[in-house]
């Protein structure tokens, strides 16, 4: 869909949000930050959320509050960014790294200079000031070597990582080396999902802002405070709760549940 026919679809229309994140990962795809491997990964997602009822679970919640408690309490936070997440969310990326003072760190699958020049520069564009990633200056033990590039002094040193859409090899990496992994993920079966402290079985589009909020709702409370809300979070709890609304979930109840309901339904 082009930019006029998106301009003209109204915010009412049941699929106005669905449609607008299409077309953002379409014009990712276009300006060089999605890659094609991106598209095929945002139709499988748009599948369990279709299945989910396009909404954020009671357990998807709690799951991204525990997320903000751990950003808080991390001694070096880092979200990062490949490019499906670019395209889709840059402007939440940016907001959630300033209330956690997080550091952001570009990290592709598949990673070519042009694509990661391309998602920094889309990043800046969105009001990130600093962008890590171009340094590629240590590696992740375990994964092949093009798969394990960082950077020494982001993902590198970083004990809390928030990894949105993360491969699977490489969250488990990534949790092999020490490092408490918050992940996004719409598929409870994934390996990424399974492997992070805190999986957040939720749309990204939902999910950042989401996590952004309790963020903004729980600075300035007490490490033991934030403690407690990380030691709350059971993460089988939550897999099993997103588990069970895809498999059972109903069309009928998904209508009937509008309280949850953040999406467009
Ligand atoms: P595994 O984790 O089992 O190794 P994978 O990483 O190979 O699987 P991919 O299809 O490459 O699987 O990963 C894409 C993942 O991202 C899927 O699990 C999909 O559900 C999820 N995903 C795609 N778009 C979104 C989105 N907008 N929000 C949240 N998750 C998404
Ligand atoms: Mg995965």
């Amino acid at each position: 869909m082009s930019d006029a026919e998106l301009s003209e679809l109204p915010e009412s229309h049941p699929r106005y949000l669905s449609l607008r994140t299409r077309h953002r990962i379409e014009e990712g795809v276009e300006k060089g930050i999605t890659s094609k491997q991106g598209l095929i990964a945002e139709g499988r997602g748009e599948a369990f959320d279709y299945l989910l009822g396009e909404r954020t679970l009671p357990t998807a919640d709690d799951a991204a509050r525990a997320a903000a408690a751990h950003l808080h309490l991390a001694r070096h936070p880092v979200i990062s960014v490949n490019g499906n997440v670019a395209a889709l969310v840059p402007e939440d990326v940016v907001a959630l790294a300033e209330v956690v003072d997080a550091d952001i760190e570009v990290n592709l699958f598949n990673r070519t200079d042009e694509r990661m020049r391309a998602i920094v520069e889309h990043l800046r564009e969105h009001g990130a000031e600093d962008v890590k990633g171009l340094a590629g200056d240590a590696r992740i033990p375990g994964l092949d070597h093009k798969r394990a590039v960082v950077d020494a002094d982001g993902i590198g040193d970083a004990d809390v990582v928030l990894v949105p859409l993360e491969d699977g090899d490489r969250a488990e990496a990534l949790a092999a080396v020490g490092k408490t992994e918050l992940v996004v993920d719409l598929n409870p079966l994934s390996r990424s999902a399974r492997t992070a402290a805190v999986p957040i079985v939720d749309n990204i589009v939902r999910a950042l802002p989401n996590i952004t909020g309790h963020a903004r709702d729980l600075s300035g409370r007490s490490r033991e405070e934030l403690q407690a809300i990380v030691d709350g979070f059971e993460p089988a709890t939550a897999l099993e709760a997103a588990e069970s609304a895809i498999r059972g979930g109903t069309l009928d109840s998904r209508a009937e549940a509008p309280a949850e309901t953040n999406g467009e339904r």
